[in-house]
């Protein structure tokens, strides 16, 4: 049985007072949605800590938006894993797409991170997607198949099994243009495939999320597909109602 899970990537918005105000909100309507559905908010590091202890007996579980490559040291500026997990953190996004191309993060740098995120029993949402110009020369498939081969076919099983991805097509992110229904099954339907190349049956078990201006209006139609498990939600995450909405576009 596959996880649905929408999870709310706030990028570099709100103040701590902001992101605990933001976190009540989505609390107090959460009751609203099916119960099977999963939320997770990914807050800017400042506070993960506040945003954990608003989250106490929510149900709602947070992610960090990033991690180092290393365990500790001298590294001006970066935050460990290990970090991270002590202040109860679950997830970890890795690999989204405004870290590959602002901050030149390459599979190398993934499979470092990977590292770090498993060794402290964090749980990686991993992202891949094709920019605008792979899209329409076709070269969509072969580019989320190398993003996918050189990270996730590194993991051992028991790793990949708590693994959840997220498809997010960078034409798609903050523009407003967002992935048709049938785009965004194709597109899960051959990375479901591409995963059981390597991981057999288990791949049946991957939560893969959409990813790219997913917002209460067409969160029905993209969640209503059978290789979508969710999403990963940028600028509609930022406020409550919305974020809660996109949660009860889970009909099946
Ligand atoms: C994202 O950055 O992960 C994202 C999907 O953003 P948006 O929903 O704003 O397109």
């Amino acid at each position: 049985m596959r996880r649905q899970i929408v999870a709310g990537n706030w990028k570099m918005n709100t103040t701590p007072i902001e992101g605990v105000e933001l976190i009540k909100g989505v609390a107090a309507l959460k009751g609203e949605v099916c119960s099977s559905v999963e939320f997770v908010v990914a807050p800017p590091f400042t506070h993960l800590s506040e945003v954990v202890k608003a989250t106490r007996g929510t149900g709602i579980l947070v992610a960090a938006q990033n991690c180092a490559t290393e365990a500790k040291g001298a590294y001006t500026g970066e935050i460990s894993a290990s970090m991270i997990a002590s202040l109860g953190v679950e997830y970890v996004i890795l690999g989204h797409s405004e870290r590959r191309e602002y901050y030149g993060e390459t599979s190398a740098t993934l499979n470092k991170k990977m590292v770090q995120v498993f060794a402290n029993n964090l749980i990686p949402i991993y992202c891949v997607g094709e920019v605008l110009e792979e899209r329409e020369s076709g070269k969509y498939f072969d580019v989320v198949k190398a993003q996918i081969e050189e990270v996730v076919f590194e993991l051992t099983e028991e790793q990949f099994e708590k693994t959840i991805i997220a498809y997010e097509p960078v034409w798609a992110i903050g523009t407003g243009k967002t992935a048709s229904a049938d785009q965004a099954q194709e597109i899960h339907a051959y990375i479901r495939e591409v995963l059981k190349s390597k991981f057999g049956v288990k791949a049946e078990n991957t939560s893969i999320l959409y990813g790219g201006s997913c917002n209460p209006a067409n969160a029905a139609e993209i969640f209503s597909k059978e290789d979508v498990d969710g999403g990963l939600i940028g600028g509609a995450a930022l406020v409550a109602e919305n974020f809660i909405n996109i949660g009860k576009g889970f009909k099946k």
